[in-house]
Formats: C-alpha cells, structure tokens, sequence
C-alpha cells in the first residue's frame, strides 16, 4: 500500500477471482464460463462494430434496450445494462443501501457481496446458511436492510422458486430485494415477472454464463422504471459509456439467437445430469444444482487434496478453504468431452492410480 492510499480504503480485502493460468492449457472448470463459444450472430455484430471504435458507444443502449424488452416481457424503461452484472450488482449498494439500511446476504454465497459493502462503507449483516445449505426464507421477511440473494446460490447451486422468492419480496414493502439471477437460465425460473407487482424488486442477470459472453462483460438489472432511473443516476455518475460498442453488438446478437441459447443451456443440463449421475457412482455427495456448475464432496478425499489433484492433472475447479466448504470442490460443467475427462481423472485420482 503506498502511503497516498485513501484511509477508507486501507482496510479493504477485494474480490479473488478464481484462477486463470497462463503457466499450462487447462481443463478449466473453476470460473463457471461456458464450454460454448459466443453465438456466431454475436460474434459477427461485434466484429462489425470493432470499426466504429473512434466513436464513444451509446450511453442508452438503445438496440440492445428495445430487443431485451421483448426478449423478458418489460418496458424498455424496466431495464438498465452494465459492465458485467457485478457492476450494476454495485449500482444496487450505491443506490439503496446506506448506514440505516444495511446490506443483508446469506454467510455463504457471491464474494463480491461482501466487497461492495466494504467498498462503499455499507454496514452488512450475514445471514448464515441453514445446516444444509438452504436459505431458511424466514430469516428474510420483515427486514430492516436491503436483501441480496443469488437464485440459484453460489456457490451452493440451490435455488428458490418465484413463489419462495415472492414471499421475501412481499413482506418487505419499505425495503429492496435484490435477486441475483447469474445462473437462473440452466433449469431454474426467473423472477422478472413480478417486477411488474412489486415496486422494490430489482433482478439482475449476465450473459456471461448461458450466454457465453464473460471476456465480453455484460450484465443487466430489470425492475420498476424508478429504481431502474436511481441506477441510471448513478451509472451517468461513474462512467455513461460502460457497455463498450462491440460488447453491445454481440449482446443483441445474443439475443437474436434464441435457439443457440437454448441448445447451449440444454447440453450444460444434460451435462450436470450425467456428471452428477457419474459423481454418484464414485462415492460422491452433490447438492442439487440448478445452475452451470455442481458442489461435491467424498468421504474418501477431503476438498483441498482432490483440488491440488486434479490441478497436477491438468484440470482446474474451484475449492474453498473456509470451514463450512472446505470438503467441498465447486466444478463447472463444461462440454461432455470436459466432463468426461474429469470423471475419469477423478475416478484415478481416488484409485490412487494418479
Ligand atoms: N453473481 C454471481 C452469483 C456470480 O457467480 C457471478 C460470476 N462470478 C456474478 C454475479 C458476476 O458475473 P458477471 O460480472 O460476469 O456478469
């Protein structure tokens, strides 16, 4: 830390993002991307407009606005796009939270939560996890802060239904509940349609994962025309030009490819089935994942050996040294090629064959 770093930063711990090696070409199963590149639509818009880039992009995203409108049964006004949904997930803390109103999030979910609050000086409270590692959504009615929760969780994989999350959102007229909906397109329903009954709902999605757009960064939040104008003074407040021109192009393009989407989100279903089935037959225990990614652990390796294993092998997931997670590894589901080529390191790995 150099000695002109602001005081209210000096004891800020920041995000660590999962590993992304130069040293060796991994299997990599540790960041939840998609084994999927970009839709060719996508890849061609954004090609298109790499010769535009002397021209700033447009502040309102209106192509993108008008399609995504139609695409999730909103107003264009209901929208607001970002760079990457951690930054309208950090818009959320600006806007509506403050010293009265603390952030509240489970003890064990998005990392960044935790950060953005540290960030802007938020106080947050943890709500932990039940001895099973469902959100009790009894612990969130009737709050006093603003609710984040990611549907399904991370790096859980659990999810709660649009009636679960309803509930929540009900009992909170006078507060904001933010649904974090990075992983609801690999098998869960979404909660945007109740941004049209309830006033204090914001949902945010990504296009980083069933999207295959993570380099890309884009994200977005949906929610009533007020709360989506606060994030709107406060993007026009940091940087009005925050979705770049080609990243914009191939959102709509995205978009445009609907059956593309829906191919890609179906094989990474298929995927899960299998490898979870395939876990099972290994001696593993799996919560039931909802999303592009499944959280495992076996009696017969603890999470951080199997972790370090499959790393010497070449293949990379994510494991969490904290006590409730450290049995676990957390493993993105890539292509059928990816995951076989897991089941069977791992498979070695426990034969002590490897
Ligand atoms: N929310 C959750 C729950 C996530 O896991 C992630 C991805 N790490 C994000 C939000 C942010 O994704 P992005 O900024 O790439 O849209």
């Amino acid at each position: 830390m150099s000695r002109f770093f602001s005081e209210k930063y000096s004891a800020l711990t920041p995000y660590t993002p999962g590993e992304q090696p130069r040293d060796q070409h991994y299997i990599k199963l540790n960041t939840n991307e998609s084994p999927f590149p970009p839709s060719p639509l996508a890849q061609r818009y954004a090609a298109e407009e790499a010769g535009k880039l002397e021209l700033y992009s447009d502040p309102t995203c209106a192509a993108l606005t008008a399609k995504a409108a139609k695409v999730f049964g909103i107003e264009e006004d209901e929208i607001i796009f970002s760079n990457g949904s951690d930054e309208v997930l950090n818009f959320a803390f600006m806007a509506f939270c403050d010293d009265t109103h603390p952030a509240i999030f489970p003890d064990i979910t998005y990392g960044f939560y935790k950060v953005f609050a540290q960030l802007n000086g938020i106080p947050y409270e943890q709500i932990p996890l039940k001895e099973d590692f469902t959100i009790d959504i009894r612990d969130y009615v009737n709050q006093t802060g603003t609710v984040f929760i990611a549907n399904p969780n991370a790096p859980t994989g659990l999810y709660l239904t649009p009636n679960q999350i309803e509930t929540i959102v009900q009992s909170n007229p006078e507060r904001i509940v933010v649904i974090d909906e990075a992983y609801i397109d690999f098998g869960g329903e979404t909660a945007i349609p109740l941004t049209k009954k309830y006033d204090n709902l914001l949902v945010v999605q990504t296009f980083s994962k069933s999207r295959s757009m993570a380099g890309a960064r884009l994200g977005f939040a949906v929610g009533c025309k007020a709360l989506i104008q606060d994030l709107s003074t406060i993007k026009y407040s940091v940087n009005p030009y925050n979705v770049n021109r080609m990243t914009m192009a191939a959102g709509l393009g995205a978009l445009e490819d609907r059956d593309y989407f829906l191919s890609n989100c179906r094989a990474i279903i298929e995927n899960r089935a299998w490898t979870v089935d395939a876990l099972t037959k290994l001696g593993f225990t799996t919560l039931e994942s909802l999303t592009n990614f499944v959280f495992t652990k076996s009696n017969a390796i603890s999470g951080k050996e199997l972790y370090l294993k499959l790393k010497e092998n070449g293949i990379l997931v994510r494991h969490f040294d904290t006590p409730r997670l450290t049995d676990y590894v957390r493993v993105t589901i890539g292509s059928a090629g990816q995951m076989a080529a897991f089941i069977d390191t791992t498979r070695k790995i426990l034969e002590g064959t490897l």
